[in-house]
């Protein structure tokens, strides 16, 4: 797999630091979401406080999914879960673009290190098993 070297380097390194790794004691969801085709595994806490999100998350797996995660959870945590919405459609958007889509840089960030991974499709699983547990986890937490 070939991916821009910028790209890269911002995958390593989440990889190697993952950003808010290390489960909270008290969540107020927890969910465990696995991508069987490679092996990944994610458990993500999602606690809301004074509305603002507050992830957490545990997992094994590849460099891509662990990544992915990480700058989910640096992009996602201290924001509403409005906030947070269009940014997760806006990566699943472009994961499921085949590569025509770049991205908007303003949106995504970091996240944005991955638009090369949608040309793979067997990879697309792994960069988005962190974004669906987050989806999974904010769809519980607005039901209760
Ligand atoms: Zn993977």
């Amino acid at each position: 797999m070939q991916l821009d070297s910028l790209y890269q380097e911002v995958i390593l390194d989440h990889y190697k630091r993952p950003e808010h790794k290390g489960l909270s004691e008290k969540s107020d969801v927890q969910v465990h979401h696995v991508n069987p085709n490679c092996g990944d595994e994610i458990t993500l806490n999602l606690s809301l406080r004074d509305h603002l999100i507050d992830i957490s998350w545990d997992g094994v797996g590849c460099s891509i999914s662990m990544a992915s995660a990480s700058v989910m959870s640096s992009l996602l945590s201290g924001k509403t879960l409005e906030e947070a919405g269009p940014i997760l459609d806006s990566f699943v958007s472009l994961m499921q673009s085949k590569g025509t889509q770049t991205g908007d840089e303003e949106v995504l960030e970091d996240a944005l290190a991955f638009s090369g991974v949608s040309k793979y499709p067997a990879r697309i699983k792994c960069a988005l098993l962190g974004w669906m547990a987050f989806k999974d986890a904010s769809v519980q937490i607005q039901g209760r």
